[in-house]
């Protein structure tokens, strides 16, 4: 049934009940696809992309009217008024700062209202112990949070207490990070929009969007978010985009991201395009399938660690509203094991081991599964996890459903092979 790996017959048949158990989701999930793949055709006849978009500019880039149309495509398909897409964006994490930089000034201050943020954006804001040099509270930028409820859920009465015009801005972190919380459903944001706008009509609402895009038929920025962003090696790169990232909202504060991202006055008419546009075109026009593909490939995880007896979040049937999960291994030994089992599984350097390891941005030890085209793309089958507390594996992607079931099937056999499940 598996020709050319080896993975045990009890696995397989338990494979089969996850398939039918994960298979329950998987009409709203080709739904979804199905919608987005419209929209994003719709974009980009919309922009008019043309043959003569795909070729890049140099130098300067004065007039590279494929930077435009992409950024007009984007716009379109994540039903936003305005975008900035660049391959210049070295990482989400840059795109976000170059974001939260724009559109901040000394003196104003940021209130998260969905608990700690990410990992990389703690040193970013300049969170106690994290007050690196150029962080936004060097730069007198203040910053407060509201924490979830215990069972992860947006505290909205807290927020009709503490949201004042006091806040410049109102950020809120979709996916669930390195935690164990839900993801926010669009619905959910929207709500707390809502009430950000009537407790603070001139605040700004932004979205960390990471891992969200295409999830659902509509983005934040459909739902009342001012600005939202995200990179392009997670979803809406569609695997295929080699870096970059997206800043997407009101038209406005793209231009103050824009002279952030270059310089006052240039703004967004420089940035030469070198090679890369045909590549952003066409992950862009991939990205909703892929997403799809990515959240098929989690739902099958869940199915199948849950019969083995692991505690998964989301549940199978839960919906979803990013593309990441998380399975509690519930020790360190049975989360390398996954891991090596999911590079096993990869198309580049399968025959890689991971070891942990300390990274940049992170405050513990790190395990990252990943053989990907793309260094580090987590829209590609891959699985990271600090190594902490409860050891859980937290991963995402998958390009196609297939290759990402057979990767989760090898973690779980790297983890047998290892002495470490029983059947
Ligand atoms: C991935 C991610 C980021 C940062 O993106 P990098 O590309 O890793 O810098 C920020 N926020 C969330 C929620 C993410 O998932």
């Amino acid at each position: 049934m598996v020709p050319y790996f080896k993975i045990d017959e009890k696995l397989l048949a338990l494979s089969h009940r996850a398939e039918e158990l994960a298979r329950a989701g998987f009409g709203k999930i080709e739904e979804n696809q199905r919608y987005n793949q419209q929209k994003m055709l719709a974009a980009f006849s919309r922009a008019g992309v043309s043959e003569r978009h795909l070729f890049g500019s140099t130098g300067y880039g004065y007039g590279d009217q494929g930077r435009d149309v992409l950024d007009q495509v984007y716009a379109y398909a994540l039903g936003a008024e305005d975008a900035l897409v660049r391959w210049n964006f070295v990482s989400g994490t840059h795109t976000l700062t170059v974001a939260l930089f724009g559109l901040l000034r000394p003196g104003d201050k940021m209130l998260c209202v969905t608990g700690t943020p990410y990992d990389t954006i703690q040193g970013v804001i300049g969170l106690p112990g994290r007050e690196g040099p150029g962080c936004m509270k060097e730069y007198g930028i203040g910053y407060e949070q509201l924490e979830l409820l215990p069972n992860g859920a947006p505290d909205y009465a807290a927020m009709e207490e503490k949201i004042t015009p006091a806040y410049k801005m109102v950020y809120i972190q979709r996916s669930r990070g390195y935690s164990l919380r839900p993801s926010l459903s669009v619905a959910e944001i929207g709500r707390i929009a809502q009430i950000a706008k009537r407790k603070a009509p001139g605040c700004i609402v932004m979205v960390d969007n990471c891992y969200g895009e295409f999830v659902e038929k509509q983005e934040p920025t459909e739902a009342g978010a001012d600005i939202m962003a995200g990179s392009l090696i997670k979803n809406p790169g569609g695997g295929i985009a080699p870096t970059g990232g997206y800043i997407a909202g009101r038209h406005d504060l793209i231009e103050l991201c824009a002279y952030r991202l270059t310089t006052p006055g240039t703004g967004r008419e420089i940035g030469c395009t070198l090679g890369h546009s045909r590549e952003l075109f066409m992950g862009a026009f991939h990205a909703p399938h892929v997403a799809g593909e990515a959240l098929k490939t989690a739902a099958f995880a869940a199915a199948l660690f849950s019969l083995l007896g692991f505690k998964v979040t989301p549940a199978p049937e839960e919906a979803r509203a990013d593309i990441i999960q998380v399975v509690e291994l519930g020790d360190p030994e049975k989360l390398i094991a996954f891991c090596r089992g999911v590079q096993k599984g990869a198309p580049v350097d399968s025959f890689v081991i991971p070891e942990p390891s300390g990274m940049p941005g992170y405050d513990s030890q790190v395990i990252m599964a990943a053989g990907a085209f793309t260094l580090g793309s987590s829209i590609e089958l891959s699985a990271d996890a600090p190594l902490r507390e409860p050891y859980a594996a937290w991963m995402q992607g998958g390009l196609n459903y297939h290759s990402g079931q057979l990767g989760m099937l090898l973690a779980a056999q790297e983890m047998l092979d290892a002495g470490l499940l029983q059947l």
